[in-house]
């Protein structure tokens, strides 16, 4: 009989188990906000279970202290503290690493992301899509250079690379664990996590949103960063740039053996 009712047990369902992943470079203005923000969202989700997992990629100013802060009175909250700034790609990579949840969600700490889509995510989640990206419906908030530049990058992109990436669509998504499994099985060491993230493919749905302005604090992508991430992206999926250097370099030489045979040929004649 006891054996019956554990075996029982065993079998109610759990509740489900959701990470959030979020990178922080000196926002430490933010974390309060962006904590609030959160916890009326995952109110509305009291059937999940979530942990939250913070990343402080080499802040220089209070973020550290306040994430800590945050995780002394709330559980749900994991920090990671990496040695220096790594940048973006390098603090979600590891922040992917840790995270245990069947479902993984990436998201920025200056609430450019909306956190409420992540209701719109488990809803597709639970109806059996295994990636769901957040697509911005228009770049209005962005400047008129970012804009164009933007999409000048994405037709290079998917002009040259062998995957296609979509436009407009940042790393805000739900992946389910197989396709976090996936992106952890990858080599790569410099990671283009838009890139990575298309090529491991799998079942996708696509959500429209409108992203707000920064709530606060600047952005930490100023254009020469930007730049070259842009140039990080191409060379990451496509061997083009190489090849073109390849042929001027051929041609070079060719040229430089000829013209030294014919000053050679015209000296001996
Ligand atoms: N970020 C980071 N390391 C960096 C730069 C940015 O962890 O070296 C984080 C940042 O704190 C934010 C997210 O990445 O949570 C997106 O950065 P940001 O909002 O500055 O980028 P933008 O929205 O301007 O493209
Ligand atoms: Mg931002």
């Amino acid at each position: 009989m006891s054996g019956k009712l554990s075996h029982h047990l065993l079998r109610l369902p759990r509740r489900k188990h959701i990470s959030i992943v979020v990178p922080f470079f000196n926002e430490g203005d933010g974390v309060e906000i962006f904590n609030a923000a959160l916890q009326t969202v995952l109110a509305e989700l009291p059937d999940y279970q979530f942990e939250i997992i913070c990343i402080d990629d080499g802040s220089t100013d209070d973020t550290l202290d306040r994430l800590l802060t945050l995780a002394q009175t709330n559980p749900q909250y994991h920090v990671i503290e990496l040695s220096r700034n790594f940048g973006k790609e390098a603090a979600m990579t590891a922040g992917l690493d840790l995270a245990s949840g069947q479902a993984v969600i990436p998201i920025d700490a200056d609430l450019q992301d909306p956190p409420c889509l992540i209701l719109q995510f488990v809803r597709a989640w639970e109806n059996g899509a295994e990636v769901v990206l957040a697509h911005r419906a228009h770049r209005d908030t962005d400047s008129y250079l970012k804009r164009k530049t933007a999409a000048w990058f994405y037709r290079l992109h998917n002009h040259l690379a062998d995957i296609s990436i979509p436009q407009n669509v940042g790393d805000f998504r739900l992946m389910d664990r197989c396709v976090v499994d996936a992106l952890k099985r990858l080599p790569e060491q410099q990671r283009f996590m838009k890139g990575l993230f298309s090529w491991v493919g799998f079942k996708t749905v696509v959500v429209e949103y409108d992203r707000e302005p920064r709530a606060f604090g600047a952005s930490k992508f100023p254009g020469w960063k930007l730049w070259n991430f842009a140039i990080e992206g191409i060379t990451s999926f496509s061997t083009t740039p190489l090849k073109i250097w390849t042929y001027v370099g051929t041609t070079g030489a060719a040229f430089t053996i000829l013209y030294a045979l014919f000053i050679l040929l015209r000296v001996l004649i």
